[in-house]
């Protein structure tokens, strides 16, 4: 297997930028952001807890989105790979996660972050809430909640992933094509060097 994460705050292009990555490489796309917000549509016992914290601009407890992302494990056990969005979020899952792929005899190969000034990611995220239908892009207070959450729990994952010398930040400004090239160019290096467990 060959699995990647595309990592990097909200409204940093992950999902415009995912949904190209998987056609190009073949990968199953595993955000957990879509996962739930599903959930929230088919009104689950699981989505309904969710929301709250999302309408807040809050991370969803660990243990639901780890436990989530196992059963999404479960009803794809012949992918070659994964490409995660939004996951892991905290370094508790980052930990979980590596354990999981354990399970699976492999590992990530490498951790792929978006890199966008904080104001141009203010601006594509309202201008992303005119179209979206996602109440946790229409409310100042919400993204700034996201973005101290981000500084907060998110970005020690980027130290975990340093560590493990599998971290890469790639221009996140720029046109999607632009974007894009950059990060082909990274997974062909990548995908060129990895040796898989
Ligand atoms: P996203 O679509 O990735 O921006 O996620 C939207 C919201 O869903 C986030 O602001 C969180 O409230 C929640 N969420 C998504 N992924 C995770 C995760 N890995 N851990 C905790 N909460 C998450």
């Amino acid at each position: 297997m060959f699995n990647l994460i595309l990592f990097g705050p909200p409204g940093s292009g992950k999902g415009t930028q995912s949904e190209k990555l998987v056609d190009k490489y073949g990968l199953l796309h595993l955000s957990t952001g879509n996962l739930l917000r599903e959930e929230i549509a088919n009104k689950t016992p699981l989505g309904i807890e969710a929301k709250k914290f999302i309408d807040n601009g809050q991370l969803v407890p660990d243990e639901v989105v780890i436990g989530m992302v196992d059963s999404y494990f479960d009803k794809h056990k012949d992918a070659k790979g994964f490409l995660f969005d939004g996951f892991p979020r905290t370094v508790a899952q980052a930990q979980a996660l590596d354990k999981l792929l354990a399970l699976k005899k492999t590992d990530i190969a490498s951790v792929l972050a978006l890199d966008v000034s904080e104001d141009e990611l203010v601006k594509r995220l309202l201008n992303r809430g005119k179209t979206s239908g996602r109440s946790d892009d229409t409310n100042d207070e919400v993204i700034r909640k996201r973005f101290s959450v981000y500084s907060n729990e998110t970005s020690p994952v980027a130290e975990y992933y340093k560590k493990a010398r599998k971290f890469k930040n790639i221009k996140g400004e720029g046109s999607v094509e632009e974007i894009f090239a950059a990060l082909r160019q990274a997974i062909d290096k990548t995908m060129a060097n990895y040796k898989s467990l």
